[in-house]
Protein backbone atom coordinates (compact mmCIF):
# COMPACT_ATOMS: atom_id res chain seq x y z
CA UNK A 1 0.00 0.00 0.00
CA UNK A 2 0.80 3.34 -0.48
CA UNK A 3 0.19 5.93 2.55
CA UNK A 4 0.61 8.95 1.79
CA UNK A 5 0.39 12.16 4.50
CA UNK A 6 -0.74 15.58 2.47
CA UNK A 7 1.00 18.54 5.04
CA UNK A 8 0.32 22.04 4.94
CA UNK A 9 -0.90 25.37 6.33
CA UNK A 10 -4.65 25.95 6.04
CA UNK A 11 -5.31 27.46 2.51
CA UNK A 12 -2.15 25.62 1.21
CA UNK A 13 -3.91 23.24 -1.52
CA UNK A 14 -4.09 20.21 0.20
CA UNK A 15 -7.59 19.17 -0.37
CA UNK A 16 -7.40 20.28 -4.01
CA UNK A 17 -3.86 18.06 -4.34
CA UNK A 18 -4.93 15.44 -2.60
CA UNK A 19 -8.21 14.75 -5.52
CA UNK A 20 -5.65 15.06 -7.94
CA UNK A 21 -3.38 12.75 -6.62
CA UNK A 22 -6.00 10.24 -5.29
CA UNK A 23 -7.51 10.11 -8.84
CA UNK A 24 -4.44 9.74 -10.80
CA UNK A 25 -2.84 7.37 -8.89
CA UNK A 26 -6.16 5.66 -7.52
CA UNK A 27 -5.50 6.21 -4.38
CA UNK A 28 -8.73 6.97 -1.59
CA UNK A 29 -8.29 10.49 0.06
CA UNK A 30 -9.41 10.68 3.38
CA UNK A 31 -10.03 14.15 4.25
CA UNK A 32 -11.04 15.12 7.87
CA UNK A 33 -12.28 18.03 7.10
CA UNK A 34 -14.64 16.94 4.53
CA UNK A 35 -15.47 14.25 6.91
CA UNK A 36 -16.33 16.60 9.86
CA UNK A 37 -18.35 18.82 7.42
CA UNK A 38 -20.00 16.20 6.37
CA UNK A 39 -21.25 15.21 9.69
CA UNK A 40 -22.12 18.38 10.12
CA UNK A 41 -23.82 18.42 7.65
CA UNK A 42 -26.20 15.62 8.26
CA UNK A 43 -26.39 17.55 11.74
CA UNK A 44 -25.39 14.24 13.27
CA UNK A 45 -24.68 13.69 16.79
CA UNK A 46 -20.62 13.92 15.98
CA UNK A 47 -21.54 16.66 13.78
CA UNK A 48 -23.61 19.12 16.30
CA UNK A 49 -20.17 18.63 18.73
CA UNK A 50 -17.14 18.98 16.47
CA UNK A 51 -19.04 22.01 14.82
CA UNK A 52 -18.40 24.55 17.71
CA UNK A 53 -14.61 23.89 17.64
CA UNK A 54 -14.17 23.92 13.58
CA UNK A 55 -16.12 27.39 13.49
CA UNK A 56 -13.85 28.75 16.34
CA UNK A 57 -11.29 28.07 14.44
CA UNK A 58 -9.73 25.09 17.03
CA UNK A 59 -8.77 21.72 16.60
CA UNK A 60 -11.30 18.88 17.20
CA UNK A 61 -9.98 17.38 20.41
CA UNK A 62 -7.83 13.99 19.26
CA UNK A 63 -10.27 11.46 21.19
CA UNK A 64 -12.91 12.31 19.21
CA UNK A 65 -11.28 12.44 16.01
CA UNK A 66 -8.94 9.11 16.78
CA UNK A 67 -12.36 7.47 17.54
CA UNK A 68 -14.05 8.63 14.42
CA UNK A 69 -11.21 8.44 11.64
CA UNK A 70 -9.70 5.56 13.55
CA UNK A 71 -12.93 3.30 12.19
CA UNK A 72 -12.73 5.61 8.90
CA UNK A 73 -9.60 4.12 8.07
CA UNK A 74 -10.33 0.47 8.82
CA UNK A 75 -13.02 0.56 6.50
CA UNK A 76 -10.89 0.87 3.72
CA UNK A 77 -8.79 -2.19 3.55
CA UNK A 78 -9.09 -2.65 0.58
CA UNK A 79 -7.36 0.05 -1.11
CA UNK A 80 -4.04 0.58 -2.96
CA UNK A 81 -3.26 3.28 -0.56
CA UNK A 82 -4.75 6.11 1.73
CA UNK A 83 -3.56 9.98 1.47
CA UNK A 84 -4.47 11.65 4.55
CA UNK A 85 -5.10 15.09 4.08
CA UNK A 86 -6.06 17.33 7.51
CA UNK A 87 -4.64 13.94 9.64
CA UNK A 88 -2.70 13.90 11.62
CA UNK A 89 -2.71 17.53 12.96
CA UNK A 90 -0.94 16.92 16.63
CA UNK A 91 2.09 14.71 17.05
CA UNK A 92 -0.01 12.71 18.92
CA UNK A 93 -2.22 12.02 16.10
CA UNK A 94 0.91 11.03 14.26
CA UNK A 95 2.13 8.66 16.51
CA UNK A 96 -1.16 7.03 16.71
CA UNK A 97 -1.80 6.54 12.73
CA UNK A 98 1.95 5.48 12.79
CA UNK A 99 0.82 2.83 15.41
CA UNK A 100 -2.27 1.93 13.57
CA UNK A 101 -0.66 1.66 10.43
CA UNK A 102 2.21 -0.40 12.09
CA UNK A 103 -0.11 -3.20 12.89
CA UNK A 104 -1.48 -3.30 9.15
CA UNK A 105 2.45 -3.26 7.94
CA UNK A 106 1.27 -0.19 5.90
CA UNK A 107 3.51 2.45 7.29
CA UNK A 108 3.37 6.13 5.93
CA UNK A 109 5.70 6.18 3.18
CA UNK A 110 6.01 9.66 2.38
CA UNK A 111 4.62 13.50 3.90
CA UNK A 112 4.41 16.14 1.12
CA UNK A 113 4.31 19.51 2.42
CA UNK A 114 3.10 22.29 0.59
CA UNK A 115 4.79 25.52 1.32
CA UNK A 116 2.87 28.67 0.93
CA UNK A 117 3.22 32.14 2.43
CA UNK A 118 1.14 32.91 4.70
CA UNK A 119 -0.16 36.17 2.95
CA UNK A 120 -1.02 34.03 0.36
CA UNK A 121 -2.83 31.57 2.55
CA UNK A 122 -4.68 34.37 4.23
CA UNK A 123 -5.49 36.16 0.51
CA UNK A 124 -6.63 32.84 -0.48
CA UNK A 125 -9.30 31.57 2.51
CA UNK A 126 -10.89 34.83 1.97
CA UNK A 127 -11.50 34.58 -1.46
CA UNK A 128 -12.59 30.72 -0.74
CA UNK A 129 -14.49 32.28 1.99
CA UNK A 130 -16.78 34.40 -0.35
CA UNK A 131 -17.82 31.39 -2.90
CA UNK A 132 -18.08 28.69 -0.01
CA UNK A 133 -20.25 28.49 2.82
CA UNK A 134 -17.43 27.23 5.48
CA UNK A 135 -18.20 28.32 8.72
CA UNK A 136 -14.18 28.82 9.28
CA UNK A 137 -13.43 30.87 6.31
CA UNK A 138 -14.03 34.02 8.02
CA UNK A 139 -11.05 36.88 8.59
CA UNK A 140 -10.76 36.34 12.43
CA UNK A 141 -11.19 32.70 12.33
CA UNK A 142 -8.44 32.23 9.68
CA UNK A 143 -6.07 33.99 12.02
CA UNK A 144 -6.71 31.64 14.51
CA UNK A 145 -6.51 28.38 12.30
CA UNK A 146 -2.84 29.70 11.36
CA UNK A 147 -2.31 30.05 14.90
CA UNK A 148 -3.50 26.63 16.01
CA UNK A 149 -1.17 25.10 13.23
CA UNK A 150 1.55 27.06 13.76
CA UNK A 151 1.07 25.87 17.92
CA UNK A 152 0.03 22.12 17.14
CA UNK A 153 0.54 21.04 13.86
CA UNK A 154 4.11 22.71 12.50
CA UNK A 155 6.14 20.72 15.32
CA UNK A 156 4.92 17.44 13.03
CA UNK A 157 7.26 18.88 9.78
CA UNK A 158 10.02 17.71 12.42
CA UNK A 159 8.44 14.32 13.45
CA UNK A 160 8.58 13.34 9.97
CA UNK A 161 11.80 15.09 8.68
CA UNK A 162 13.51 12.65 11.92
CA UNK A 163 11.67 10.00 10.44
CA UNK A 164 12.98 10.70 6.71
CA UNK A 165 9.80 11.07 5.13
CA UNK A 166 9.66 14.61 4.08
CA UNK A 167 9.87 16.51 1.24
CA UNK A 168 8.78 20.04 0.07
CA UNK A 169 7.07 21.50 -2.79
CA UNK A 170 6.32 25.46 -3.38
CA UNK A 171 2.78 25.81 -3.26
CA UNK A 172 2.93 29.14 -4.51
CA UNK A 173 2.20 28.23 -7.94
CA UNK A 174 -0.95 27.83 -9.79
CA UNK A 175 -2.80 24.03 -8.57
CA UNK A 176 -1.66 22.30 -12.12
CA UNK A 177 2.06 23.15 -12.00
CA UNK A 178 2.14 22.04 -7.87
CA UNK A 179 0.55 19.08 -8.83
CA UNK A 180 3.18 18.64 -11.97
CA UNK A 181 5.63 18.98 -9.19
CA UNK A 182 4.31 16.47 -6.70
CA UNK A 183 3.97 13.96 -9.45
CA UNK A 184 7.55 13.92 -10.14
CA UNK A 185 8.31 13.48 -6.61
CA UNK A 186 5.84 10.85 -6.21
CA UNK A 187 7.16 9.18 -9.02
CA UNK A 188 10.90 9.20 -7.97
CA UNK A 189 10.51 8.21 -4.19
CA UNK A 190 8.13 5.46 -5.07
CA UNK A 191 9.14 2.88 -7.24
CA UNK A 192 5.80 1.15 -7.49
CA UNK A 193 3.47 3.88 -8.44
CA UNK A 194 1.90 4.14 -12.06
CA UNK A 195 -1.16 5.91 -13.12
CA UNK A 196 -4.25 4.04 -11.79
CA UNK A 197 -1.89 1.55 -10.53
CA UNK A 198 0.22 0.80 -7.39
CA UNK A 199 0.63 -3.19 -6.27
P1 LIG B 1 -7.84 23.50 6.42
O1 LIG B 1 -6.65 22.61 6.35
O2 LIG B 1 -7.95 24.41 5.24
O3 LIG B 1 -7.97 24.22 7.74
P2 LIG B 1 -9.61 21.22 6.77
O4 LIG B 1 -10.81 20.97 5.95
O5 LIG B 1 -8.50 20.22 6.69
O6 LIG B 1 -9.15 22.65 6.32
O7 LIG B 1 -10.02 21.34 8.32
C1 LIG B 1 -11.04 22.21 8.76
C2 LIG B 1 -11.17 22.14 10.29
O8 LIG B 1 -11.56 20.81 10.70
C3 LIG B 1 -9.90 22.41 11.10
O9 LIG B 1 -9.67 23.79 11.31
C4 LIG B 1 -10.22 21.67 12.41
O10 LIG B 1 -11.10 22.39 13.24
C5 LIG B 1 -10.97 20.44 11.95
N1 LIG B 1 -10.04 19.30 11.72
C6 LIG B 1 -9.72 18.75 10.52
N2 LIG B 1 -8.85 17.74 10.69
C7 LIG B 1 -8.59 17.66 12.01
C8 LIG B 1 -7.76 16.84 12.82
N3 LIG B 1 -7.00 15.88 12.28
N4 LIG B 1 -7.73 17.06 14.15
C9 LIG B 1 -8.48 18.00 14.72
N5 LIG B 1 -9.29 18.82 14.03
C10 LIG B 1 -9.36 18.66 12.69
Amino acid sequence: MLNIVIFGPPGSGKGTQSKMIAEKYNLLHLSTGDVLRNEIENNTEFGIIVKSYINSGELVPDDLILKHLYYKATEYEDTKGIIFDGFPRTTNQAEILDKMLEKRSDPIKLVIRIEVDEDEIIRRMIGRGEDSNRGDDKENIIHKRIKVYKEQTYPLIDYYKEQGKLVCVDGMYAADKVFKAICRILETCSDNIGEEEIS
